[in-house]
């Protein structure tokens, strides 16, 4: 590959001397669930993103989930969602016997379009839960104001988007929950499964507490409710922090690749670069552009065979997964479809340099032609 869509050796060759001791003196101290570096991770990280409370979890996908349980999602509840995200987001809906609503993207930004969420909305709607795709704040404020309006809570999935920031603040700080991933290949990526669950509000936050923990709050064996094993390792909270100091240099290092790419896109005809809202921070966990014309694929066939990295987010919407076994053929969501046609993502981490910038720019422009 001459140039990798990402390649997680660099940000560890150039973080070793500092990881390796913190690996070291975790294995020497015994305590590996849990324990002192777990609870200074939540603190720091709950003050990098501005909000009261943050719970360190397994893994996203179980953040969302306690987030769900948090809110007591039944059966027979309707939760929205966008239909142009990872499976995760609507899996753990589902899982839980509640049903997903999907709803269909701003064709801009592929996040969330608030004015169907709002036509999506009945007497059964219990949460929404808008998706920061690709590392840019959906338009938290006009959300935050319909459900509001309606007594609907939010859980923002922030999986792909901490450091990330829109009118209303970081994200993870507006909604009643926020949801992080520390999957190695996130912005802020562990050497293994990792995820946040972010809160203002004390009740939320001892739920979730006590859910990572099979129910229990202060009496190990005494549990209280049903929950799940779903807790934040000592060496993944070790190595997080550390990384967590660079996390803004590293965004800012994919917003300049970000910048440098769109200045050269925007003049090419067959290519739509992203496009960021003003008085918002995208933070780049992805670089996706539109193929127009019907040439997506080949383009990607022919990067491919030049060696240079790049991924279809997403090629399936939500709806059309065959874990859903058509049961949402009768619905039509025509922006997120069209965007599944037509994106690609190109490489876009914070180690890539500017001579390997420069060839993904000649192959895609070679390749569009
Ligand atoms: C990665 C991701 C998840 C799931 O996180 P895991 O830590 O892999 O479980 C959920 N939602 C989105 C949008 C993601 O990108």
């Amino acid at each position: 590959m001459k140039v990798p869509l990402l390649d997680l050796t660099r940000q560890y060759q150039q973080l070793k001397d500092e990881i390796e001791p913190q690996v070291l003196s975790v294995l020497q101290s015994g305590w590996y669930i849990l324990g002192p570096q777990v609870e200074a991770f939540e603190k720091e990280t709950a003050g990098y993103i501005g909000s009261e409370y943050a719970v360190g979890l397994n893994s996203g996908t179980d953040a969302l989930r306690i987030a769900l349980s948090a809110l007591n999602i039944d059966p027979g509840d309707e939760v929205i969602t966008s239909a142009f995200s990872y499976f995760a987001t609507c899996e753990v809906i589902s899982e839980i016997g509640a049903s997903v609503v999907f709803c269909d993207i701003d064709p801009h930004t592929f996040n969330i379009d608030p004015d169907d969420f709002a036509r999506k909305i009945t007497s059964k709607t219990k949460a929404v839960i808008p998706v920061h795709i690709f590392g840019q704040l959906c338009e938290m404020d006009r959300i935050m104001v319909i459900a509001r309006d309606r007594g609907i809570p939010v859980i923002e999935d922030a999986c792909q988007a901490i450091g990330a920031a829109g009118p209303p603040g970081k994200a993870g700080s507006i909604a009643d929950i926020g949801t992080f991933s520390f999957f190695p290949s996130k912005n802020l990526g562990a050497v293994g499964d990792g995820g946040l669950l972010t809160t203002n509000d004390p009740d939320i936050d001892a739920i979730a507490r006590s859910l990572r923990m099979h129910g229990t709050r202060n009496d190990r064996y005494r549990h209280e409710t049903l929950g799940y094993n779903s807790r934040l390792d000592e060496l993944q909270a070790a190595i997080l922090r550390i990384k967590l100091r660079y996390l803004d240099e590293f965004n800012e290092k994919r917003r300049t690749h970000a910048s440098a790419y769109n200045e050269i896109f925007n003049e090419i005809d067959g290519i739509e670069p992203p496009v960021e809202l003003p008085d918002y921070k995208h933070i780049y966990h992805q670089y996706t552009v539109r193929i127009t014309g019907g040439k997506r694929d080949a383009v990607f066939e022919s990067l491919k065979a030049e060696e240079i990295g790049c991924a279809i987010y997403y090629k399936v919407p939500l709806h059309k997964q065959p874990a859903y076994n058509g049961k949402f053929d009768n619905i039509h969501l025509p922006v997120a479809e069209k965007a599944a046609e037509e994106v690609l993502s190109l490489p876009v981490f914070p180690e890539m340099t500017v001579e390997e910038r420069g060839m993904v720019i000649d192959a895609v422009i070679k390749a569009v032609k």
